[in-house]
């Protein structure tokens, strides 16, 4: 099948684009590397009146160093995540989750802002940003707001931007010294079963301060064990340390049955993947 009739406008800034998305109310999205929407689109799961390509806005490519934030523009493609030596230095989590996302061919079209707006709860983006602490820059009509990955989803494939807003820029917070990323799939690149990323920093007493652990594809969005997370604080990250926040990350997790797996099987590897993240975190860490 292909799609249904559509009108295209290629923009060459955010403002163009937002006028574009305004002229057709909720009919209309923007086009990024067009993975997600082209399929939904021909397989006219969508009929949208209007496409706004976004490709032509260079400046929504970049990756730049502000002080102790990093910001990457919307389009930044997931294949100049995973190869870019800025990247590798500022983002190393994402730069080593993005090697999961689809195949070479969809890395290369790909951009994490169309990753975040998709809001695939299986996505290693939304994960890897929301573990980060990122918030995403969103420009409308009405001019410029940010908004903290914890409250950029409603739902599945659902986010709180307005229709007529493009997600410009992500914001990162300074990196943590740690990070350690697994997931489940059924085959490298497939849409995971289960993904867990955690973060943090090792004092030179060697507890763990500033833990983060965050879960995709057992809720209907990313979600982050913050009491599994709370449990680990001052701890020197111990077999038992590990156990316990396993066990309480069970907490967050409200899992469904697909295709992929059972909600049973995904809850069974909730805390097996938790530990395991863990200790790779752990022996990651100099002593
Ligand atoms: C074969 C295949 C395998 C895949 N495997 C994975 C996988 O393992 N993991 C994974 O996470 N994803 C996977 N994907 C999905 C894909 O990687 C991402 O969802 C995709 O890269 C989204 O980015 P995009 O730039 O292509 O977005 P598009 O497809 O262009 O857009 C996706 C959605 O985001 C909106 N959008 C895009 N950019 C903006 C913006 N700046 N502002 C506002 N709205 C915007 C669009 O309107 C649309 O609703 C796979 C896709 C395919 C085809």
């Amino acid at each position: 099948m292909k799609a249904a009739d559509f009108v295209y406008f290629r923009a060459t800034s955010v403002a163009e684009a937002v006028n574009y998305l305004s002229e057709y109310p909720g009919e209309s999205r923007v086009i990024a590397g067009g993975q997600s929407l082209m399929p939904m689109l021909n397989m006219r799961l969508w009929r949208l009146s209007a496409l706004v390509d976004i490709n032509h806005v260079p400046e929504l490519g970049r990756l730049e160093v502000k002080g102790e934030e990093t910001v990457a523009g919307a389009l930044l493609r997931h294949a100049a995540l995973e190869t870019s030596s800025l990247a590798a230095e500022r983002l190393p989590l994402l730069a080593s989750m993005v090697k999961f996302v689809g195949d070479r061919q969809v890395r290369n079209r790909g951009t994490i802002g169309g990753s975040l707006v998709q809001a695939d709860p299986t996505g290693e983006m939304p994960l890897g940003c929301l573990v980060l602490g990122a918030r995403v820059r969103v420009q409308g009509p009405g001019g410029v707001r940010e908004i903290p990955m914890e409250t950029f989803y409603e739902g599945s494939y659902a986010t709180t931007l307005e229709f007529d807003e493009v997600l410009t820029e992500i914001v990162f917070p300074k990196h943590p010294q740690h990070f350690a990323f697994m997931e489940f799939a059924r085959r490298h690149g497939d849409f995971c079963v289960l993904s867990v990323a955690a973060t943090g920093n090792r004092s030179p007493d060697g507890r763990w301060r500033d833990l983060r652990l965050g879960l995709g594809g057992v809720s209907d969005t990313p979600v982050l064990a913050m009491e599994a997370a709370a449990l680990l604080e001052g701890s020197r990250l111990t077999d038992d340390d590990i156990a316990a926040a396993a066990q309480a990350a069970l907490a967050v997790i409200d899992p469904a049955s697909d295709i992929r797996a059972s909600a049973e099987y995904r809850a069974h590897l909730v805390p097996v993947y938790v530990r395991r993240v863990l200790q790779k975190l752990r022996n990651r860490a100099p002593a």
